[in-house]
């Protein structure tokens, strides 16, 4: 496939089997768990799929290598799979990993709660303050591993600082990407080693499956695949085959999510009922500059605070009609929730509040619906 294509072209091409199989024009779902053999080749050659070579696993390894740029692709069970067996690949016991402080619930909880039982050592770091990470530095350090948009207050943190900082410190660089989409960044052109992906957020986009993707560098990537053949966390064909029809929509959904979040955003900017808007691409973003350098787009994320605090939050919440009050995100159904009980109620109430994630703060998912009916029914919750 040729590499000047646009991403749109490649969400729907890259990755599909050639020649076509029957001339069937999507990848069929192949429910085998084993393949026929020669008799002849070794265990590596065995298709099978937990070792996440099966057809349906095939054509989407090709597709995601392909949106980001990267050399190679691999899918997973999960998105904690998928940043569960990246971090257990590039780390062992006795190994040091500098992570991001204001990070997805469940990697906090994976990265607090289980490495150390690996003999893995962490320490957080500020990813907005590149001039604090050489002195957390340890001589056992190995890597070092950001979120492109933090979760929930979308800070846009120094990302060409962390990959500058782990190229000139020998440590591989991992970013949890989820948040931007390949759509909106892609971080192998940018430097990065590994990509993450909860794909069960934009990539698949539908809200109907679990998945998650490694992105990267080819030797790392074949790690990782080593790595979960043993730990088992691999993709159902059934959930590859959605997976593949939902990213072939991916470029128009992107474009939509990142218009209609805007004008959203824009409107509760100008409410009298909100008193702050978390939103990279609102002007007035603590980084816009940063995240217009880097983004071709913004993201259908944005989290808000009200004049009324939580009490009002909780009214907020009660009084939407379209948005379906539920956590994860980046589905055509716009969501709302409050991170304090949901993504982030794994974090003591203290870590939180030192973070910045109030227990008033409302996430919204913004999806496809008709962005004015969004802003009508906002206007009435808010009312
Ligand atoms: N990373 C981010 C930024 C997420 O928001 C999530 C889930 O909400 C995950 C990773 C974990 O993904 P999954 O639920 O597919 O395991």
């Amino acid at each position: 496939m040729p590499s000047t294509q646009r991403l749109a072209t490649k969400a729907i091409h890259a990755g599909e089997p050639e020649p076509r199989i029957l001339g069937s024009v999507t990848v069929p779902i192949f429910q085998s768990a084993m393949y026929e053999t020669s008799g002849r080749e070794g265990y590596h050659h065995t298709r099978y799929i937990r070792l996440n070579n099966s057809p349906n696993h095939l054509a989407l390894h090709g597709k995601l290598a392909a949106l980001e740029s990267a050399d190679a692709a691999l899918v997973a069970a999960s998105g904690m799979a998928a940043i569960s067996g990246a971090l257990l690949t590039v780390l062992s016991a006795g190994d040091h990993l500098l992570i991001q402080d204001s990070l997805y619930g469940g990697t906090h909880d994976f990265v607090t709660q289980d490495l150390p039982a690996f003999g893995i050592s962490y320490d957080f770091i500020n990813a907005d303050q590149p001039e604090t990470w050489a002195a957390k530095r340890k001589r056992n350090t190995r890597a070092l591993y950001v979120e492109t948009m933090s979760n929930p207050l979308l800070q846009v943190n120094d990302l060409l600082a962390a990959v500058a900082f782990a190229r000139a410190e020998g440590l591989v660089s991992l970013i949890d990407n989820t948040f931007a989409s390949p759509v909106n960044f892609r971080p192998s052109e940018r430097g990065f080693d590994l990509s993450l992906h909860s794909c069960t957020k934009y990539l698949n986009g539908h809200s109907d499956i679990v998945a998650g993707a490694i992105i990267g560098k080819q030797d790392l990537v074949e790690s990782v695949r080593r790595k979960l053949n043993h730990l088992g966390g691999s993709l159902d064909p059934h959930a590859c085959f959605l997976l593949d029809r939902g990213i072939k929509t991916l470029a128009v959904r992107m474009r939509q999510h990142n218009e209609s979040a805007l004008t959203i955003a824009r409107f509760f900017e100008g409410h009298r009922a909100v008193s702050a808007v978390n939103y990279p691409g609102l002007a007035g973003h603590h980084r816009h500059a940063r995240a217009r350098e880097l983004f071709d787009g913004f993201g259908g994320i944005l989290s808000l605070e009200l004049t009324g605090g939580l009490t009002a939050a909780e009214r907020f919440m009660e009084k939407v009609r379209i948005p379906i009050r539920a956590p994860s995100l980046g589905g055509v159904e716009s969501l709302v929730t409050r991170p304090a009980t949901t993504s982030h109620s794994g974090m003591a109430p203290e870590e939180r509040r030192k973070l910045g994630i109030s227990d008033s703060l409302i996430r919204v998912s913004v999806g496809l619906e008709a962005p004015e009916d969004l802003i009508e029914d906002f206007d009435q919750a808010l009312a």
